[in-house]
């Protein structure tokens, strides 16, 4: 075991891996570029199946979510609002905070990196550095696209229940999430230019009848990597964790819950001298995000028609467990067996094997 680990970055990924390091006793120290932690753009939504890796504290719940919608060029094709409580909105700040309690964090502190490396003095051969600065990692995966949200003040939808509009001419989607008190992130993500993004979003903004009497209170956005996981970025000299690895699931954009996956995969195998990747395998999210990588393939080279098939058509339970990074193959065939179009769709980009109708 390590007797000091040096992190860079204190977005989920750093700030859940000094919690899991620190509760297991180790020295850890983070250096953060931003004057506080979390302070890249983010919509704050988590699936309760984040809790399989730490607690979500009570008091940086901002909403509980117990439902969701999907729609499809302006028509419901989904709803669960079963009124089980399987996410929330958190308060991003405050959560890392809370995760950093009682570790020593240097803030406004960028570490210089060279040759994808960071330098960080006085950390020695016993001290093992470890990246987790986000998509800012100059030898992070370049296969992204932009996400841009409004802060929005006089919101009135519901408070719990969240929305996902997709339309069928672009690759990417526009979210609603509530926060409680009238609040609520809207925010659109696509593989397209700032200019189009915003004026897609600002369309929406304009016809969203929750948003009539809105203040929007201010515009931010960032990159989004959505290449899936890069493996051969990891080595146990110099440890990656977070998107900089490519740890995001590349349909929904959901980044958070993948991090700290990674973040605790790590803080097992530096305790346990076990192997990284295995622990990280064994928590299910690298399948998740490799399957979703794959459909995010068939999609952006599927037309227009195709796309909106794909979505229309995939049984809800199944879109339900792909969104959560938790189907597997069987569980895709096992959902399209009744569904032979959308079967043959995806065996024509060799997502399912062309036999699979026949078993
Ligand atoms: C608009 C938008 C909305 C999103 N909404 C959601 C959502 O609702 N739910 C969800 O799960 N995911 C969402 N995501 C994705 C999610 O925000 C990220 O995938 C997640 O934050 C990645 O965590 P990370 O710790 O790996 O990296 P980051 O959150 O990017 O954190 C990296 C940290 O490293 C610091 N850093 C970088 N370089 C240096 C340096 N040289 N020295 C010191 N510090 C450095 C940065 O300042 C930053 O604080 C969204 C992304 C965008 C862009």
């Amino acid at each position: 075991m390590a007797v000091r680990v040096a992190i860079v970055g204190a977005g989920p990924a750093g700030a859940s891996l000094a919690y899991f390091l620190r509760g297991r006793g180790v020295d850890v120290e983070v250096y953060e570029a931003g004057p506080r932690p979390g302070f890249k753009p983010c919509g704050w939504g988590v699936p309760r199946e984040i809790e399989e890796f730490l607690p979500v504290p009570r008091g940086v719940v901002k909403v509980k979510l117990r439902g969701y919608r999907v729609f499809l060029d302006g028509r419901q094709i989904h709803e669960d609002t079963g009124r089980r409580t399987w996410g929330y909105i958190v308060d991003k700040p405050h959560f890392l905070e809370k995760l950093l309690e009682g570790v020593e964090v240097h803030y406004s502190a960028a570490v210089r990196f060279l040759g994808g490396e960071p330098q960080i003095p006085g950390c020695d051969d016993e001290c093992i550095r470890v990246v987790a600065t986000g998509h800012y990692w100059s030898k992070a995966p370049n296969y992204r696209l932009l996400a841009i949200q409004y802060l929005v003040k006089g919101f009135r939808g519901e408070d719990d229940v969240l929305e996902l509009w997709f339309d069928r001419s672009m690759v990417g989607y526009i979210w609603v999430f509530p926060e409680g008190g009238g609040e609520a992130r809207v925010g659109i993500g696509g593989f397209r230019g700032f200019d189009e993004l915003k004026a897609r979003l600002d369309r929406f903004v304009g016809r969203y009848p929750g948003l009539a009497s809105a203040r929007l209170v201010r515009l931010e956005g960032a990159q989004l990597v959505v290449s899936g996981l890069r493996r051969e970025l990891y080595s146990d000299q110099l440890p990656v964790v977070g998107e900089a690895l490519g740890a995001v699931f590349p349909l929904t954009g959901e980044g958070i819950r993948p991090a700290v996956a990674s973040a605790w995969a790590l803080a097992r195998s530096l305790a346990q001298g076990s192997g990284f990747w295995s622990e990280f395998e064994a928590t299910g999210v690298p399948r998740g995000i490799d399957l979703q990588a794959r459909i995010l393939e068939i999609v952006v080279r599927a037309g227009p028609d195709a796309r909106a098939a794909l979505l229309s058509q995939m049984p809800a339970s199944l879109m339900a467990k792909i969104t959560l990074g938790k189907a597997t193959r069987r569980d895709l065939l096992g959902g399209l067996v009744r569904r032979p179009q959308l079967l043959m769709l995806l065996a024509r980009y060799g997502l399912v094997r062309k036999d699979a109708l026949n078993g």
